[in-house]
């Protein structure tokens, strides 16, 4: 995901620990350069703007120039502000799930990977924390994608909720969770309708089901190749719906992995989860240092 901004950036750093003696203007010309492979990479422009002046404060204050390898400075300084950056939760693979069933309301455009990164996470809680989970799927509008996640229920042994033709979103998870109580699940995710932008319909269907279920936690399933556009979408959901989480999809594809690096600074909400391929396994909690491990090369 990061292949350019990582090629681009150790580029701009080996001219500079190869140099030895850097004088401010070496910084700065370095500096400019890190700020457009920022860009390339899609990272929004107050963000990208903010980290630079970030990093030439933190270079002019620790008298980078005067130091014996000033270059390796520059470097250090730039990972640690890369992790800044990409910092969001403490512990983003820590659902909130107790006081059995908790509600998981999983919320995103359709094609992000909602459904697919629905039945990731129930693997995962089955099997990483021993809990029983419940899916149900709210995709009234397309019963393929109802029929998609009892199909992967089945593939990875999580129950799904029995599908009954007709009924509306709000009755389904009603039902969801009245089942979740009788059959002593401690989970159970609610996988609601996605369209291919936000409108209006949307918003409101996945607000009256938030509003009786009552999440514990709602995640919202972002593509990550879509860059910016990722961000748009997460700070409209989370306007609109209010979100405890962002799982970034896709993250083993060529794109430019911007959205990683805006998603925080610009929603304030954190990155949980990063979706990795196509198979029920490919998901990982976001972890900061490993980004910025994988970025810095
Ligand atoms: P939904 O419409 O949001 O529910 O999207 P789906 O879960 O049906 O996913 C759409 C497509 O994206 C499927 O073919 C998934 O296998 C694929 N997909 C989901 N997550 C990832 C991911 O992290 N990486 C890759 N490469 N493909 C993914």
């Amino acid at each position: 995901m990061f292949e350019n901004l990582s090629e681009r950036l150790s580029g701009v750093f080996d001219k500079l620990t190869k140099q030895g003696a850097l004088t401010e203007d070496d910084v700065k010309t370095a500096l400019r350069e890190v700020r457009v492979a920022l860009l390339e990479a899609d990272v929004s422009l107050p963000v990208a703007r903010d980290f630079v002046k970030a990093v030439q404060e933190k270079a002019t204050g620790q008298a980078v120039t005067k130091s014996i390898t000033p270059g390796q400075q520059v470097v250090k300084i730039v990972h640690d502000e890369l992790q800044h950056v990409l910092t969001g939760d403490d512990d983003p693979g820590a659902l909130k799930i107790d006081n059995p069933p908790a509600p998981i309301l999983m919320v995103g455009l359709q094609g992000s990977g909602k459904t697919t990164t629905t039945a990731k996470l129930a693997k995962r809680l089955k099997e990483k924390e021993g809990k029983r989970v419940l899916m149900a799927s709210l995709d009234t509008n397309r019963p393929a994608a109802m029929e998609q996640l009892a199909i992967l229920g089945g593939q990875i042994g999580v129950d799904t909720l029995p599908i009954v033709k007709g009924e509306d979103p709000v009755a389904i998870a009603k039902r969801a969770k009245t089942q979740a109580s009788l059959g002593g699940y401690d989970v159970y995710m609610l996988d609601t309708a996605g369209r291919l932008h936000i409108d209006q319909e949307l918003i409101a269907q996945a607000a009256a089901v938030r509003d009786v279920a009552n999440p514990r936690e709602t995640l919202l399933v972002v593509d990550g190749l879509t860059g910016q556009d990722a961000v748009n979408v997460a700070q409209e959901f989370d306007d609109k719906i209010g979100v405890t989480g962002v799982v970034l999809t896709r993250m083993d594809g060529d794109g430019r992995g911007g959205a990683a690096l805006s998603m925080r600074a610009i929603t304030g909400k954190p990155i949980r989860f990063v979706g990795l391929g196509e198979k029920m396994d490919a998901i990982e909690t976001f972890e900061p240092s490993r980004i910025a491990g994988r970025i810095l090369g």
